[in-house]
């Protein structure tokens, strides 16, 4: 057994730029076998966790962030929605709640929350907790204070992606920084939420951009729990419509060297599924994705509909993952056990976001 599968288990954050880039330069068989083996002592091979978002304020955002079509800089045709009452949200919860869901997403596009709309995310997150169901948001950037706000108001999950290298960063985004990005995730950190934390692939970036995206990830202090993977969906009216697509199994090659990198984090295919063949997502899970958005749309792009997801899950033999939770005490079991083990799963419909 190699040296990287043999050291699994132990949780890394001091990866250097020469090893991540001896991952990507692997033959495909060999990182495929190492993503794999690193992935069976971590998790069921075969649990995958399902994912769906409630937007819960469409469009006008201030940012401008090349690839999106909710930056007010972007002229696409998106329908601007401002941001829902209190009473529809906690109406999509209960749903949620009853078709067996048992964390509540909610994303919103703002540049960082404004004050009035802050407060109403407070009420509304206060709301979604007396339900019973565990909280998840997006809303872009966060002061200290606000973190901490929504950590009483009961908010379990933030997700804040750091989008690409920080050195690649200035060609998609220029209305903040990387920095902003890194200090609203160490708030987030500090005022003891989970982190959501990942990038998006295919903007026209080298490998070494993508070498450098995972690198940094990978040495935060606390490996994000969750890591959405985004292969860029080209929209219309944005400056990245007509960037060239990545060859696909350099996007499987950034999953399988995230599971490496990141052996307990749940590795996610988000943006960018519905381009993928069956064949390719096959090739996702086998390089240790085991998350997806499943059923709806993903903020502002398609994604494959629920009933292929379960076909494909039928004819792959996997199984919907029940929580997070459930995985965190599934890698703790094969950190403990390196044999297999099964678990009765049970469908879970997850909320998560990209922003
Ligand atoms: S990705 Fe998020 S922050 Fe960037 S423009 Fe879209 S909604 Fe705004």
């Amino acid at each position: 057994m190699s040296k990287t599968a043999e050291s699994a288990q132990e949780i890394r954050h001091d990866w250097s730029r020469k090893e991540v880039q001896a991952l990507f330069d692997l033959p495909m068989n060999d990182l495929m076998f190492q993503a794999q083996t690193v992935h069976r002592q971590n998790f069921d091979p075969n649990a995958v966790q399902l994912s769906t978002l409630l937007n819960i304020k469409t469009g006008a955002c201030a940012e401008d962030c090349s690839y999106c079509s909710q930056s007010v800089v972007n002229d696409t045709s998106l329908k601007v929605e401002p941001l829902m009452d209190e009473e529809t949200v906690m109406e999509s919860a209960r749903e949620a709640k009853k078709n067996g869901a048992s964390r509540f997403c909610m994303g919103a596009a703002w540049r960082s929350p404004t004050p009035k709309g802050f407060e109403r995310i407070l009420e509304i997150i206060s709301g979604v907790k007396t339900l019973g169901l565990e909280t998840c948001a997006t809303l872009g950037m966060l002061s200290n204070e606000q973190a901490h706000q929504l950590k009483e108001a009961g908010l379990d999950y933030y997700n804040h992606n750091l989008d690409t290298s920080a050195e690649y960063y200035d060609k998609v985004i220029t209305t903040r920084t990387y920095q902003d990005r890194l200090d609203t995730l160490s708030f987030v950190r500090d005022a003891g939420m989970k982190v959501c934390c990942g990038g998006i692939v295919g903007m026209g970036e080298e490998q070494t951009d993508r070498v450098g995206l995972l690198l940094t990830l990978a040495n935060l202090d606390h490996h994000p729990e969750s890591v959405p993977m985004n292969l860029l969906v080209k929209i219309e009216g944005t400056p990245l419509a007509d960037t060239e697509d990545l060859d696909i199994f350099e996007f499987i090659r950034c999953i399988a060297v995230a599971r490496i990198l990141m052996p307990r984090s749940m590795v996610r295919l988000s943006a960018g599924r519905q381009s993928l063949s069956d064949e390719a997502q096959a090739m996702c899970y086998l390089a240790g994705a085991n998350s997806i958005f499943y059923g709806e749309r993903l903020l502002t792009t398609d994604n494959p509909e629920a009933d292929q997801d379960r076909m494909l899950f039928g004819r792959l033999g996997l199984h919907p993952m029940e929580t997070e939770a459930d995985a965190a005490r599934e890698s703790e079991l094969a950190a403990t056990d390196a044999g297999t083990h099964t678990q009765v799963n049970e469908q879970a419909d997850e909320q998560q976001a990209v922003h």
